[in-house]
């Protein structure tokens, strides 16, 4: 059965025929393929299609689809047994890997996703300092726990405004909405609310508006804000943990903070989050502490299996960063050359793996920058790379992920697909011989 086929089925029995609503493909039009096999930096939808993957399941799969040195470790856990809901040893292995790669964190606490993970460290912030309101940015993305769905209403630096319907006003009216890269909108949500802002949650790269790296002097200053007014700063490193660096975020800007979160990467591909950080904030929590946080599923032994595998793979081979961020580059420079060729306005905008083009001549350094980017020649650059096998992320609003698992050759299918793809959007030609080479299978 085809995609086509399949999405019909969907539709009857899942809401928008998916179980996350970015796979419906709303935001640029169309029918998503239903995958059906990964290899490497390579998928194949159910209608017998190969595509070059930058999605990577949105992150997790920084080595690729079905790494062998993964699988096997899946399978040896697996065959032990799914789950026992109690300890095991695998989820200590984590815990200290986690340890030892993480600046700052001496305890961790394995959830099962990014949103339980934020969720969890934005409850031990507020039970630590016993503060209630939150500073989170507009345009972070943080998943969907209530506190966190919550947006910046038509006024800027207001208090923020429930993002989705079930929202109760109640849960958002004590998250405050900042801006990105704008210390002065924190200073002044500080000054306002005294004594009261229990943490600072940050996308230390904001990678959920597209991808917009801080500004020189941002993450110190958040650190020295949260320091003055005794807040915590919590680092969503759900997108950026284990992806800039082993360190994450906090070793690639040297900007420490009090709390971190995992998710994605930390799984291996597998659902699981973490929430980390120094001792005394760690013993906060159940059961030796009075914040209380469970899982059945939580440190569940093959999922451990999954991400400790990957984790380690990339502590024996750091120098994967370095090439990955090499790639990345050549990627991002690929966009820029085409948009000039077609004189298409464009900014790219990297960070480490993460990549975003946007559809804008003016640099974007905010949410609001990113906002400005055209979405309809967005929709049209998505579906001419989707067309000739590139998959990118449905939305202006996610990042491109380069792999460890994209050659040198894949990156070079991806700048002459763009090149087809900016011809395209200029309604020229493409000029470019290479723009043929989209990889089809049979
Ligand atoms: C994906 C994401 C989350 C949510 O993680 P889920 O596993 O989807 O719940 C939280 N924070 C950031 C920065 C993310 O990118």
């Amino acid at each position: 059965m085809g995609s086509l086929e399949l999405f019909e089925r969907a539709k009857q029995v899942l809401p928008g025929g998916v179980n996350s609503p970015v796979r419906a493909f709303r935001a640029v039009g169309g029918n998503p393929p239903f995958l059906t096999r990964g290899e490497g930096c390579r998928v194949w939808d159910a209608d017998g299609r190969e595509y070059i993957d930058f999605v990577g399941s949105w992150g997790p799969l920084i080595l690729g689809h079905s790494h062998p040195a993964v699988l096997e470790e899946v399978e040896r856990a697996m065959r032990d047994g799914l789950s026992f809901g109690a300890p095991t040893e695998r989820e200590v292995k984590m815990a200290e890997l986690l340890v030892e790669v993480v600046p700052g964190v001496d305890m961790v606490r394995m959830v099962n996703s990014g949103t339980e993970a934020v969720m969890s460290a934005v409850r031990l912030a507020r039970g630590a300092t016993g503060r209630e309101k939150l500073v989170k940015f507009d345009g972070c993305y943080h998943g969907h726990s209530d506190a966190m769905l919550v947006g910046a209403g038509s006024g800027a630096l207001t208090q923020g405004v429930p993002d989705s319907a079930g929202v109760t006003r109640g849960a958002a009216q004590d998250t405050l909405l900042a801006k990105f890269n704008d210390l002065n909108s924190v200073a002044a949500l500080f000054e306002a609310n005294p004594g009261q802002i229990a943490a600072v949650v940050v996308e230390p790269v904001a990678a959920n508006m597209g991808v917009v790296p801080p500004a020189e002097g941002f993450l110190p200053g958040l650190r020295q804000l949260c320091d003055r007014h005794g807040a915590l700063l919590i680092f969503d490193e759900v997108i950026t943990g284990f992806r800039l660096g082993l360190g994450g975020a906090q070793a690639y800007f040297h900007v420490k903070a009090d709390l971190v979160t995992f998710g994605k990467i930390v799984g291996g591909g597998m659902p699981v989050g973490a929430y980390a950080g120094r001792r005394e904030l760690m013993r906060q929590v159940a059961p030796l502490g009075p914040v209380y946080q469970a899982g059945t599923l939580s440190g569940n032994p093959v999922a451990m299996a999954a991400g400790l595998a990957q984790i380690r793979l990339l502590q024996e081979r750091p120098e994967v960063y370095g090439e990955i961020e090499t790639k990345a580059e050549r990627l991002a420079q690929g966009l820029r050359q085409c948009a000039g060729k077609y004189g298409v306005p464009l900014q790219v905008n990297r960070c480490a793996g993460l990549v975003c083009p946007y559809f804008t001549a003016a640099p974007v350094r905010s949410f609001d920058d990113a906002k400005r980017s055209d979405l309809d020649r967005f929709r049209t650059y998505f579906h001419a790379m989707l067309a000739r096998g590139i998959y990118l992320a449905p939305s202006q609003f996610e990042a491109v992920f380069v792999n460890a698992s994209h050659a040198d050759e894949d990156i070079e299918a991806a700048c002459a697909a763009a090149d087809a793809a900016f011809a395209a959007l200029a309604g020229a030609e493409s000029g470019s011989e290479g723009a043929k080479c989209g990889s089809f299978g049979s």
